[in-house]
């Protein structure tokens, strides 16, 4: 049977765009994931245009961009469509985890241009962008104490506080004056809204004002002041609003109010948010306090998979925990020096130990014999390029240890020009200019 509303038939659809954000008939988000995906493709695929082995954008910068304006465009409004397990959402779930896993690995391999068989995890190390995963959750986290601390929704924190005291599970109203203070349990969070607490709020007021009239002759101005607009209104026309059983208390004690005997003057006022109420400032503090928690949570569990992730190992004896300052090594480097410096931490380059294990060599043992053609061995120990090595390398101190020469920035620059001039890296050669450029 189709619907018609006035003249005009609506007919069904399995999803539509609403501010930007694609609402599909179960709300899994499936609908939304497929096209951010489509869309970020295009913005991934348009990295390379700025991108050049030789030439083109610093690594540093490519990183930036990505952070600033495709991972924004990836999770946008993430914390609706990304909804964790639980009540037949598993599904929806892995589809979206698995979707911004994939961009954030193809987009990390156009930026560090590694080798495809580089580990994501150790990519997410080495350019200082978190897994995709944990960003998820904590865009939720920030999400859901947005709205916890939200001025329009501060009533959330009084039920929040009232909760254990007065109320197993439940919706109340707190008020606050200076002449009484009251809580009101209202119902179960099933069953009743935010918007009929707010009323009870209301309510509690007045029967605040009933119980404590003034003395003297003079009439006296009370202001009750809420956030809810909708409550406001509702009590100024009670006709067709929902809470119709707590309006009509509200109504019948303002009649009590305005009576002659009564030395009342209500009046209802409507403020943004619960400002300057103790309560909000308290709600502020927590908010706070609570997103240091979660930084540091976060910073934790980023450490705890990195240091047992299957992948990357190579990288993890020299960044043993993940951290802001690998960035500084790329400061100032051409984008093959970031290269190279990645792909020799990760341990996949064009050095034969890798080039054997993916069946492109057939031996790993380096033309010296004396061991496998590795970033180690290279670097510190084959006799090979021992005067290459005296010449540029260790031209003013030895260093023997191969991670603190690929994770200190004193070296780095050094160790990514020598291994360049050994020639091994044949993906570099055409780079070799620039140095002998860069030295005179
Ligand atoms: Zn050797």
């Amino acid at each position: 049977m189709p619907l018609i509303i006035k003249g005009v038939e609506i007919k069904p659809v399995d999803s539509i765009k609403y501010l930007g954000f694609y609402l599909d008939t179960y709300l899994s988000g499936e609908v939304h994931v497929q096209e951010m995906r489509e869309k970020v493709a295009k913005l991934v695929a348009g990295l390379s245009s700025i991108t050049g082995l030789t030439w083109g954008t610093p690594l540093v910068h490519l990183r930036k961009i990505y952070m600033a304006v495709l991972q924004p465009q990836i999770m946008y409004t993430c914390s609706t469509w990304y909804i964790q397990g639980r009540k037949g959402f598993t599904g929806a779930q892995r589809v979206a985890e698995q979707a911004i896993q994939s961009i954030q690995d193809q987009a990390l391999h156009r930026i560090s241009d590694a080798f495809k068989r580089t580990s994501q995890q150790a990519l997410e190390v080495c350019l200082h962008v978190p897994p995709a995963e944990l960003t998820l959750a904590k865009l939720a986290e920030e999400a859901c104490l947005r709205i916890m601390t939200s001025p329009l929704r501060s009533t959330l924190y009084y039920i929040l506080l009232y909760r254990r005291k007065w109320l197993d599970n439940g919706i109340g109203a707190a008020v606050y004056s200076s002449i009484g203070q009251a809580y009101k349990p209202v119902g179960s969070s099933d069953t009743h809204t935010v918007y009929a607490g707010e009323l009870e709020g209301i309510d509690a007021a007045l029967e605040i004002l009933l119980q404590s009239q003034p003395r003297g002759d003079n009439p006296h101005e009370a202001t009750i002041y809420t956030d809810n607009q909708a409550a406001i209104r509702a009590t100024c026309q009670p006709g067709r609003s929902s809470g119709q059983y707590i309006i009509r208390r509200i109504v019948r004690h303002l009649g009590l109010l305005r009576d002659n005997r009564s030395r009342w003057r209500v009046r209802l006022q409507w403020v943004p948010g619960h400002e300057g109420v103790p309560g909000n400032k308290k709600a502020d503090q927590l908010a706070k306090l609570a997103a240091v928690e979660a930084t540091r949570r976060f910073a934790k569990w980023w450490k705890d998979q990195w240091e047992y992730a299957k992948h990357g190992r190579h990288l993890y004896r020299i960044i043993k925990e993940p951290t802001k300052t690998v960035l500084q090594l790329h400061e100032g480097l051409q984008r093959a020096w970031s290269s190279v410096l990645i792909q020799l931490q990760t341990g996949k380059s064009a050095l034969r130990s890798f080039l054997a294990s993916v069946r492109i060599e057939d031996s790993p043992q380096c033309q010296c014999g004396l061991g496998d053609q590795d970033t180690a061995h290279v670097l510190v120990r084959c006799p090979i390029h021992i005067n290459l090595r005296l010449k540029t390398l260790w031209k003013e101190a030895r260093e023997t240890d191969y991670r603190k020469l690929l994770s200190e920035p004193q070296w780095v620059q050094q160790s990514i020009d020598f291994m360049m001039w050994t020639g091994l890296l044949t993906q570099f050669r055409h780079a070799i200019p620039l140095i002998i450029t860069r030295s005179q």
